[in-house]
């Protein structure tokens, strides 16, 4: 999978993506990740990437020459599945979304900031908005790389036990179920018997009915009988 995130400050997008898991995934080749900055478009002599915005009213907003400039120049290489706009009132982001954006080969994803992009870009050249939550975030950085941690993890080859992303929360409907490591007993604190008994058939009927047990607890909405 390949990812153009557009941006007007790269510099917040290199550490989320040169640790642990991602760093993997782009060191096998998994996943490939490149991050522009929208100013290395800009037309006029300051380089501005904003302006103010019409019809008055706090805030700059993005320009659309130099978004759109950076995306033709990335299309004119390659074809790509989705233009995404991280936006707070885009589709929510959920475990589902990122199951399907998974399977995409070629995706763009443009980080908006300040009071968000010139409007003609979201109808005219985005192909999807997502947000990672109810909330406003100063700029689109963060949620891009929570949105792109999400979904590299689950790209074949990513994490070392190919099962162990399917055993996550929301993966089948269910939350995981707790887990425990050493000490079996800290201070008193004691590890449930079974999970130190090697009796598995138990052991996993145990995690299942944790996993039932938290999840219509924890989210109600989502269990299914
Ligand atoms: N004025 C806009 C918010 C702009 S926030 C509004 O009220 O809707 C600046 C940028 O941060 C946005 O362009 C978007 O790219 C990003 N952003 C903010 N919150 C976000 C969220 N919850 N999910 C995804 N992107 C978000």
């Amino acid at each position: 999978m390949r990812i153009d995130i557009l941006t007007v400050l790269p510099d917040l997008l290199v550490s989320p993506f040169s640790h642990s898991i991602l760093k993997r995934a782009k060191e096998k080749g998994v996943a490939e990740i490149y991050v522009h900055n929208i100013r290395d478009f800009a037309t006029n002599k300051h380089k501005s990437v904003d302006d103010y915005a019409f019809g008055g009213g706090a805030g700059m907003v993005m320009m659309i020459e130099p978004i759109v400039l950076c995306m033709e120049h990335l299309q004119s290489q390659r074809k790509y599945d989705e233009i995404i706009y991280m936006s707070p009132d885009g589709e929510l982001l959920d475990q589902k979304m990122a199951n399907s954006l998974s399977m995409l080969k070629n995706v763009i994803i443009l980080c908006g900031h300040y009071k968000g992009i010139d409007e003609r870009i979201r109808r005219h050249f985005i192909t999807r908005e997502i947000s990672i939550g109810n909330y406003v975030l100063s700029g689109g950085e963060l949620a891009a790389a929570v949105f792109v941690d999400t979904v590299i993890r689950l790209l074949p080859g990513v994490l070392n036990d190919e099962t162990s992303a399917l055993s996550d929360s929301f993966q089948d409907d269910l939350i995981a179920p707790p887990v425990y490591t050493r000490p079996a007993d800290f201070r008193g604190l004691k590890v449930p018997d079974l999970l130190i008994s090697g009796n598995t058939p138990e052991i996993e009927k145990w995690k299942h009915e944790q996993s039932v047990e938290r999840t219509k607890k924890r989210r109600p909405g989502m269990f299914k009988e």
